[in-house]
């Protein structure tokens, strides 16, 4: 079997209590039986504190209570969480435990990333200097899962290989890769339609799809707008989204581009950034194919949360990561947003490619 991840993973470490955005925010967070079973033996006066802020969701499930401004009800006045504080790291849920390492498990192949919605893991692939991938083989040809087709994945494997090289070391802009891997996604999404995996690793990379002509902002004010009425994590997203949208609109063609010299001569790493971005998304996201064919998809979503995230940078230059994380968090960690998205932008008569970069 083969385990692969990011080069920078080792690297990672909690910034716990100067977190500047726990992950203990937010989300309803259910842990497993295992570490409901062994909260009964906590010490007190621990054991009473974690029984008291246990509640079960509409769901059924039951998950750690949130206060009222969102924080976990086991966080303390200094950040950290009481359970890792008073009775050890080794007594977090698997969920708590694992974040933000993120595990796919193919049968052949395991995958692990560190999700960008957290600002450490962000600020780690941020300052990368290429995304590199860091592979171990035990040499057992273990199969894949019942219901992952092997050609398929052989077929992603060779398809995200390619792409990532690409990105990573191939001639041309940000954009100019993009609007390769768009048409070539379309390609490979008719091969899988055909059920014709093995011609997936011999589909050639198209020439780049011809620029907007009119390089204006209208496509990128149109992405931010759909973001907007996605299901919010935080009401502070969507207000963010609309605002900036309005703003872009409101520039001249002149300003427009103006704006986008300026930022990118004052972050002359602003395309290794995105370039590292975008290899994070296909990481994480392309062989998850597997489940739906909609590989094509797939490609719109990265192309649309590279235009969108370049554009929201364009307006708070120096605060990548923390966009990057707001939009993990809303996106990326929301199925059905996720789904709605890749959905959405699966059209290319609603969403023409050119106009997703
Ligand atoms: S978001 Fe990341 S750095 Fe912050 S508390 Fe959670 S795991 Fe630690």
């Amino acid at each position: 079997m083969i385990e692969r991840r990011p080069d920078y993973y080792t690297q990672f470490r909690c910034l716990g209590g100067v977190c500047p955005d726990t992950c203990c925010r937010d989300w309803s967070v259910a842990p497993d039986e295992a570490a409901l079973a062994d909260y009964a033996a906590a010490p007190s006066p621990l054991r009473g504190r974690i029984a008291q802020n246990l509640v079960t969701d509409e769901d059924g499930d039951v998950c750690f209570r949130l206060d009222g401004r969102g924080l976990c009800a086991l966080l303390t006045p200094d950040s950290l969480c009481a359970i890792q504080r008073d009775w050890g790291e080794a007594h977090l849920c698997a969920h708590c435990a694992a974040y933000p390492r993120f595990t796919e498990e193919y049968g052949c192949l395991t995958e692990t990333a560190l999700a960008v919605s957290c600002p450490e893991a962000a600020r780690l692939l941020l300052e990368a200097p290429s995304f590199t991938l860091a592979e171990t083989d035990d040499g057992r040809d273990d199969p894949p899962f019942d219901g992952v087709e092997p050609n398929l994945l052989a077929g992603l494997e060779c398809s995200r290989a390619r792409i990532l090289a690409l990105l990573d070391e191939g001639a041309g802009t940000i954009w100019e890769k993009l609007r390769t891997v768009l048409p070539h996604a379309l390609d490979l999404e008719g091969c899988i339609g055909m059920g014709e995996y093995d011609r997936m690793v011999s589909v050639p990379l198209p020439p780049p799809l011809e620029p907007d002509p009119s390089r204006r902002q209208g496509p990128a004010v149109r992405l931010l707008n759909l973001l907007a009425g996605l299901d919010p994590l935080r009401p502070e997203w969507p207000e963010l989204l609309k605002e900036r949208a309005k703003q872009l609109s409101a520039l001249s063609q002149a300003d427009y581009l103006r704006l986008r010299a300026d930022y990118e001569r004052a972050n002359p790493r602003w395309e290794r950034q995105l370039t590292n971005l975008v290899c994070y998304l296909v990481f994480r996201h392309w062989h998850k194919t597997v489940n739906d064919d909609a590989v094509y998809g797939r490609a719109a979503f990265i192309c649309a949360a590279c235009t969108a995230l370049y554009h929201l940078s364009l307006f708070q230059p120096g605060e990548e990561a923390v966009l990057w994380t707001r939009f993990s968090r809303e996106v990326e960690h929301d199925e059905n947003n996720l789904d709605e998205l890749i959905w959405a932008l699966s059209d290319p008569d609603a969403w023409p490619p050119a106009g997703l970069l």
